[in-house]
């Protein structure tokens, strides 16, 4: 069966179409194409047109014109749009004019570079020339690494190697700096965060060296849909730029079904299960040959699901190659392999997670299906996006669970169908990364007096700080690195702690094997002892985790349940830096937290039934990190008049409405930030809800948040009242079973209180 017959026999189907409450067909699009621009190299048309292009996507006229013109570009395409012609069309022709000059590509990964660069050495090889493209990057061999310096063209990299291989190495690459052209930077939309501050002021301290010798490259950046393409990339570069959004590329008929399951118990607003559903709806695909792309939040869900689709197709062997795992974590080679598969229609069904929404070319599939919201438009989008072909018709499910923000989704569509998507945040001048890149740049080159660090505030005073620390020494004029140690070795461009946790399986005594490794904030969750961590729907239990040493030791086990730990956050104050009087005796302020994370003990859960089993402790050491916050304590006399759980269960109902309302009108992902309540806060002494941001240093939401703290109360107020159940439910204050019955009444009396 195919798509098109498939989406009529569900559209005949009465039991599946009373729980649909959005069937919307994307129509088709035309390409829309323009002849190859003067500006293009010649030599690149007979190349092209013997790999059967005879004229452009307009995208990739536009970008190679804007180039021309020594603007700097960012183009915004979907997936599969002949994104890498935009960047490498005008390097090629820049470099086939003169063949001195120099391009680095940055892309995220390592994995992300190795796939986009394989149609830039088809290029070459096909027009006969002489260009050099070169990987630099961790997995680059020493001995090869002094030809990559001297004598490549094109060098493709990623952020971190930038930092910390080449930036501080630079008098090794004087070749590249002094003919710097452009710096290409694709999948711009995944630097935001502390990622995206990290890499603006990774360009800064690049800029800052081409300008020493001589160069002024021009950059060409690319990005998926998000709402503030432009405004995100002069953010990362600090310069303006030339937008080109139109889209030539064709597509096919796309028909997006969005699917709430049953409610099971009406009292207590519980639905049917949003993953027997995916595994209803993906088996049905895999059954009748529908090459599908599933899509779970976390690395639990992929694994459980991996294993229900694997156990639909066990062959003779019983390895089921058909379906495959995908998530962080798995070695690069597995990886690779499950791409290729999933390209030569060798794997019909994967079950991943937002690892798959990366630009890593997997070609088209047919169908998607979305078990629960990733918790962004954009995110939403990028993952429908995996499923369509240029010619063809193809499907996209969404399976909403009973989370507050899915089934606002399936009950608004139009908000993922026609809302624009996020604003990409990053903050370049957080003062934690704006530090350290003031080292890693004073180590490259002194400072004069008078330098800038490319628009970054208060350049004087974070050297004169970073002098009177000893960093560094201020002498005739300029600041000198007079620390002994390398300090792009100590910074993570990725997060605040640098190191991972490497999974060791040691089911084969004789025989030790690395299987995956994990970072340092989620591995207590994971691989704490006698967890049970899966991989690729095969079972193991970890023996031993030595903390210290970032180390799992996993041993196979098949057991029938799974595991799931209980983290415990609890919050401290360092710095209060605004308070303001809010609804006469509360109080709003904003400051700088500590948040430390611990994990104490573990739930053991059934397959299939999903019924708790049991308890497990867990020992292990806590782990800190300062950040942003603003909060709301409540009146003194409101919080004097409610008994015990009264109040708990009001900041509780008002703490999950936030939680609904924050990503939607912070614009970020629900993992962006942490919304507490504390009936005796240890920051205030007082009832307090708290936000703050979930990322060392903060990026910016929780001064967002309290520029907005009257509009974000209002909104959760509008949630509740707007809500038909009476007591509270998981799509409001939360569920009765958790809030108590008096929960949503008080939670919505304290609101008004608020608001007044
Ligand atoms: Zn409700």
């Amino acid at each position: 069966m195919n798509v098109t017959q498939l989406a009529d026999q569900l559209r005949r189907d009465h039991l599946f179409m009373k729980d649909v409450t959005r069937w919307e067909v994307l129509p088709a699009r035309k390409a829309r194409t323009a002849p190859f621009p003067a500006c293009m190299d010649e030599r690149l048309k007979p190349a092209l047109q013997r790999r059967g292009i005879h004229e452009l996507y307009i995208h990739q006229v536009r970008s190679l014109e804007a180039t021309a013109r020594e603007e700097d570009v960012t183009v915004v395409t979907p997936t599969a749009s002949g994104k890498t012609m935009c960047y490498n069309l005008p390097v090629l022709s820049a470099i086939l004019k003169d063949e001195d000059a120099r391009a680095l590509y940055l892309f995220p990964t390592k994995a992300l570079s190795a796939d986009q660069v394989s149609e830039l050495y088809e290029m070459i090889e096909e027009m006969g020339v002489d260009i050099k493209t070169y990987t630099y990057d961790g997995d680059t061999p020493a001995a090869a690494r002094k030809a990559v310096r001297q004598a490549g063209h094109i060098v493709v990299t990623n952020p971190d190697m930038l930092h910390s291989g080449i930036l501080p190495h630079h008098t090794k690459w004087v070749k590249l700096f002094e003919n710097l052209k452009y710096i290409v930077i694709d999948e711009i939309h995944t630097y935001r965060g502390i990622f995206g501050s990290n890499l603006a002021n990774v360009l800064r301290r690049l800029l800052r060296l081409c300008e020493f010798y001589g160069s002024h490259p021009r950059f060409i950046l690319c990005s998926a849909t998000i709402a503030n393409p432009k405004e995100l990339a002069e953010t990362l570069i600090g310069r303006p730029v030339t937008l080109i959004d139109e889209n030539g590329a064709p597509m096919g008929e796309r028909h997006f079904v969005f699917y709430n399951p049953p409610v099971v118990n009406r009292q207590l607003g519980i639905r049917q299960g949003s993953v027997p559903i995916t595994r209803t709806i993906s088996g049905m695909l895999l059954k009748n040959g529908i090459q599908s792309i599933t899509f779970a939040r976390s690395r639990l869900t992929v694994e459980v699901l991996t294993k229900y689709l694997k156990d639909l197709v066990r062959d003779p062997l019983g390895n089921a190659g058909k379906v495959r795992g995908y998530r962080g974590g798995y070695l690069p080679g597995e990886r690779r392999e499950i791409e290729r598969g999933l390209r030569s229609g060798q794997v019909d069904a994967v079950v991943s997670t937002n690892a798959l929404e990366l630009g890593i070319d997997i070609g088209a599939l047919d169908a998607c299906v979305m078990c629960g919201y990733p918790g962004t438009i954009a995110s939403a989008w990028q993952q429908a996006g995996r499923a369509g072909r240029r010619q063809g018709t193809s499907i996209v499910f969404f399976i909403a669970s009973s989370a507050a923000i899915d089934q606002y989704i399936v009950n608004h569509p139009d908000y993922l169908l026609h809302q624009s998507p996020e604003n990409a945040l990053l903050n370049p001048d957080n003062l934690y990364i704006l530090l350290s890149h003031f080292k890693c740049a004073a180590f490259e080159l002194p400072f004069e007096d008078g330098d800038r660090f490319g628009n970054a505030p208060g350049t004087e005073e974070l050297l004169d700080y970073l002098s009177e620390e000893g960093i560094l020494h201020h002498a005739e004029g300029r600041y000198h690195w007079s620390a002994e140690d390398f300090p792009a070795s100590e910074i993570s461009l990725r997060s605040a702690a640098s190191e991972n946790f490497i999974i060791i399986d040691i089911t084969d005594p004789a025989h030790h094997r690395v299987v995956g490794e994990m970072d340092r904030f989620t591995a207590p969750m994971l691989l704490h002892e006698n967890a049970i961590y899966m991989h690729e729907g095969r079972q193991f239990q970890v023996e031993k985790l030595d903390f210290d040493a970032c180390k799992a030791f996993i041993r196979s086990v098949d057991v029938g349940y799974y595991t799931d730990a209980d983290l415990n956050i609890s919050l401290s104050l360092l710095d209060v830096e605004k308070e303001e009087p809010f609804a006469g005796t509360a109080a709003a302020a904003l400051g700088e937290i500590k948040v430390t994370a611990l994990v104490t003990m573990f739930k053991k859960i059934r397959f299939d039934t999903h019924e708790t089993l049991g308890f497990g402790h867990v020992r292990l050491p806590e782990t800190d990190m300062h950040t942003t916050a603003m909060w709301w304590t409540l009146p003194d006399e409101l919080a004097d008049k409610m008994a015990g759980d009264r109040l708990k269960n009001g900041m509780m109902g008002i703490a999950n409405l936030l939680r609904i309302v924050c990503p939607l009108y912070l614009m970020c992902a629900p993992q962006d930030v942490a919304v507490v309540y504390q009936v005796r806060s240890p920051i205030t002494n007082k009832p307090t809800v708290i936000i703050y941001d979930n990322c060392p240093g903060g990026i910016g939401l929780a001064q967002k948040a309290f520029s907005m703290k009257e509009l974000l109360l209002s909104k959760a107020l509008q949630v509740a009242e707007d809500c038909p159940c009476e007591y509270g439910c998981p799509s409001c204050t939360g569920p009765v079973g958790e809030i108590g019955e008096d929960g949503k009444r008080t939670a919505v009396r304290l609101l008004k209180e608020l608001i007044r």
